[in-house]
């Protein structure tokens, strides 16, 4: 052999060392799917409801694992809280791109509800695996999407991935309630840290019918709970001597005027298309449904259908309006001077309020009855994640390899998450989750219910899922 020759067989030889260095490392799934598993039991079997357990030891699981993969972490916690002795603290790692594009924000919350212990069959923080399902508080929300969340930035980390964006991995606490010393501490003490162009959180799902995959929802905009107390006053009295200032009379009537009353029907980009493609898919009579919804002479008789057979599907197209709570009365022998009814208000999320409420006094029409709106809750409007963008391209691509190839649903949640917060700072948000058996919240395995599961197959999948579409979004192109 030539020295030339000799040369460039050594020249080739280091190109192609330096091509195989470049490949992201094979993932052994089976070995992946163990220890999604692992995290998965551990976070489960840590009690984290609000209130009775604690955000800290998730974020001491958390902070150990992202260190023994010398995953740099941060740890926030809000401190001016009257009762100093609950720490409840949000963990926050970053993995850095090249800075071509804006970060990628990666989000579960690390809180649950809380549990009546004894409803539970499986021990609400077992993770009791049985027929194909794992038990506990926190299966289906959001203890999945906070595997996932952890088990794609280890993977991203464990391939060295080259990244076109930082990846941004956030566990929050207090999202069942408590956002201000969660999500919405971060975004006004800590933005910079977790500022990012998208978002994947919690919200979404792939729905299966009768075993069988249907549809994968991902969630892009949210209701907003706007909640009022309707009050009521009057002159007490003798229960023998009716009076017409009955505060209860008034309360009644004002609370049936309001449940006889239907808000105005108004789609967005996201309910619309939802229907569109909710038509595409369903039987003949179903889809003349959703189809017809926009059809003046159809929409009525749709709209009632909708209010008896598919409650869901009415709140998706309009501010809703639920009465919750009647309080009044102490006595049976006294007219009470004052009653009250807490109406659950949940807004399109461009409704204007203050019109809103002008319109439902007028509804009520009665001016003994004030309106006082309740700011608890409070989480803020904004537009709906874009369906021509980036990143929904990337979701409806990912979804459909990894779910059969079954249609993506944009969906407007009638619940509000944290999403709502980022989304008013101008991050695109998705909402993603595992598959789920629709006929599972009917029976009582559902969200925040008393059994609480998921599918295992189905949080692997999602594992798998969460991780490819992470890295179409975030891996260099
Ligand atoms: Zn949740």
């Amino acid at each position: 052999m030539l020295p030339s020759q000799q040369m460039s067989r050594a020249i080739l030889a280091f190109i192609f060392g330096l091509l195989l260095a470049a490949q992201p490392k094979p993932l052994n799934w089976a070995e992946i799917d163990k220890e999604t598993l692992q995290h998965f039991s551990a976070l489960v079997q840590i009690n984290s409801t609000d209130p009775g357990g604690s955000e800290k030891p998730v974020v001491d699981y958390l902070k150990s694992v992202l260190d023994k993969e010398r995953i740099e972490s941060k740890v926030f916690t809000r401190t001016n809280l009257a009762d100093p002795s609950r720490v409840r603290p949000n963990i926050v790692a970053r993995l850095k791109g090249n800075g071509k594009k804006k970060p990628l924000l990666i989000v579960g919350h690390t809180d649950t509800v809380n549990i009546d212990a004894k409803k539970w069959t499986h021990g609400p923080f077992s993770a009791h695996r049985e027929g194909g399902h794992i038990y506990g508080r926190g299966t289906v929300d959001d203890k999945d999407n906070l595997t996932a969340t952890l088990m794609s930035i280890l993977l991203l980390k464990r391939q060295g991935l080259p990244l076109d964006r930082d990846v941004i991995f956030l566990a929050e606490a207090g999202e069942e309630g408590a956002t201000s010393i969660g999500i919405a501490f971060l975004v006004s003490e800590h933005f910079p840290d977790i500022e990012a162009e998208y978002c994947l959180a919690e919200g979404g799902s792939a729905v299966r019918q009768g075993g069988k995959l249907k549809y994968v929802s991902i969630q892009t905009t949210e209701k907003i709970p706007r909640g009022v107390k309707l009050i009521a006053s009057g002159v007490a009295g003798h229960g023998s001597v009716p009076l017409r200032t009955n505060p209860v009379t008034h309360i009644a009537k004002a609370v049936a005027k309001v449940s006889e009353w239907q808000p105005p029907m108004r789609l967005n980009d996201t309910t619309r298309t939802y229907f569109e493609r909710l038509a595409a898919m369903s039987s003949p009579e179903e889809k003349e449904r959703y189809n017809g919804l926009l059809i003046p002479e159809k929409t009525d008789a749709i709209q009632e259908y909708f209010a008896v057979y598919e409650p869901r599907h009415n709140s998706m197209i309009r501010t809703s309006v639920s009465p919750n709570i009647i309080q009044a009365g102490y006595r049976f022998n006294v007219i009470p001077s004052e009653a009250e009814a807490s109406l659950d208000i949940r807004a399109l999320p461009d409704e204007d309020m203050t019109k809103f409420y002008e319109t439902l006094k007028s509804v009520i029409n009665d001016p003994v009855i004030r309106l006082v709106p309740q700011s608890g809750s409070a989480r803020p409007a904004a537009p709906s994640s874009a369906l021509n963008n980036e990143a929904f391209r990337a979701i409806e691509t990912v979804a459909k390899r990894h779910y059969d190839g079954v249609p993506v649903l944009p969906a407007m949640s009638t619940g509000a998450t944290d999403m709502a917060f980022l989304r008013a700072k101008g991050v695109q948000c998705y909402g993603v989750g595992p598959a789920i058996d629709s006929e599972d919240g009917p029976k009582g395995f559902g969200a925040h219910s008393d059994q609480e599961r998921i599918l295992e197959s189905s949080l692997y999948q999602f594992v798998k899922f969460h991780h490819d579409l992470v890295v179409e979004l975030a891996g260099a192109k």
